[in-house]
């Protein structure tokens, strides 16, 4: 439960849950660098957006402060199951989520599979700390906010607002390691564009999310260990020996179409009868993954179709948590 501020009746009621990052950085006046992320706290945030409560009322808690290289499952699980409590309340319309952009991707990816409502929920960020000349996370909070109080926003799952663009949480990526324009989808497209407070959709994801999806974190206490092993020529193969040991499942991120060294088949072979289901993407980061013939030999071995590695782990988590067996996970890899 969460006290909402409904000051304004003709508002809708928006809850923004802080998690950090640059967008409450605080630094040295006027630089972009060498700032510390998850300084501010989501009030003084919320207080530095001109007419932020023209366009909703606005109720906040802070989940973390941290930048974003720290958040944990911990907090995943946090976030998913405080939107999931707080979106049962009439009261409440539509969330936003302050997030580090190193990682935003892969927590909006989470929300999207996890959260089970058809409020929209908007995760946002900054790449300028907010001491920075042209700080650009007032904009993009300010975007969020006017995003998730829009009726068109309602069960299009956990979208991105960043720099007047919308994302879906499954196909956004961060592609810039500096520039305010640090987000897109590549090859598969934005939802649509942000002019101020106006959204303007073009495109829909037809990949399942939010209500329509078989994973329920409730109740979980951590997640199926997934770890991620990055081939490149001349790859030592008992790195993926070392992984297995620790993990539930593994991601390759191959090379090309996600392919790996004959050695490292050989290694996934062996983790067959172990039980260790092993996702096949892609270091490349746009294109799909289907069956390759001579690599998918093995039961456990599974096509990562257009995921980037780091949400293949997220959706491999999330499978485990339902089941082991391949031919089922392989179909929530096609399907999700
Ligand atoms: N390192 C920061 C973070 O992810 C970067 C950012 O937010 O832009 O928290």
């Amino acid at each position: 439960m969460i006290l909402i501020n409904s000051k304004n009746s003709e508002l809708k009621n928006i809850v923004i849950l802080a998690t950090g990052g640059t967008i409450a950085g605080t630094g040295i006046a006027g630089k972009t660098t060498n700032y510390k992320a998850g300084n501010l706290d989501i009030k003084s945030l919320v207080d530095s957006v001109p007419s932020l409560d023209e366009i909703a009322n606005i109720s906040y808690q802070q989940i973390a402060n941290v930048d974003s290289n720290d958040i944990t499952i911990d907090h995943w699980l946090t976030l998913a199951n405080r939107i999931n409590e707080i979106s049962k309340q009439s009261d409440v319309d539509g969330f936003v989520i302050t997030h580090g952009t190193d990682t935003l991707e892969e927590t909006a990816y989470f929300l999207d599979l996890t959260v089970k409502t058809n409020k929209p929920v908007i995760v946002t960020g900054a790449m300028r700390p907010s001491t920075a000349t042209s700080a650009d996370g007032p904009l993009n909070l300010y975007q969020s906010v006017a995003l998730a109080a829009n009726d068109l926003s309602k069960g299009q799952g956990c979208m991105v607002v960043f720099a007047d663009g919308i994302y879906s949480g499954r196909n956004v990526q961060k592609v810039n390691t500096f520039k305010t324009n640090a987000f897109n989808s590549i090859d598969l497209g934005c939802l649509g564009y942000m002019r101020d407070n106006i959204p303007y959709f073009l495109n829909k994801s037809i990949k399942p999310h939010t209500v329509d999806t078989e994973f329920d974190i409730f109740g979980l206490k951590e997640l199926p260990q997934v770890s991620i092993a990055y081939f490149n020529i001349d790859a030592d193969p008992l790195i993926i020996d070392y992984l297995a040991q620790k993990s539930e499942g593994l991601v390759i991120a191959g090379a090309g179409c996600g392919t790996f060294s004959s050695a490292w088949i050989k290694k996934v072979k062996e983790l067959e009868t172990k039980g260790i289901p092993v996702v096949r993407s892609s270091r490349t980061g746009s294109g799909i993954i289907l069956k390759d013939y001579a690599i998918d030999k093995s039961t456990n071995c599974i096509p990562g179709n257009t995921l980037a590695p780091s949400k293949a782990r997220i959706l491999l988590s999330l499978a485990l948590t339902k089941t082991r067996d391949y031919s089922e996970i392989k179909r929530i890899f096609e399907e999700y």
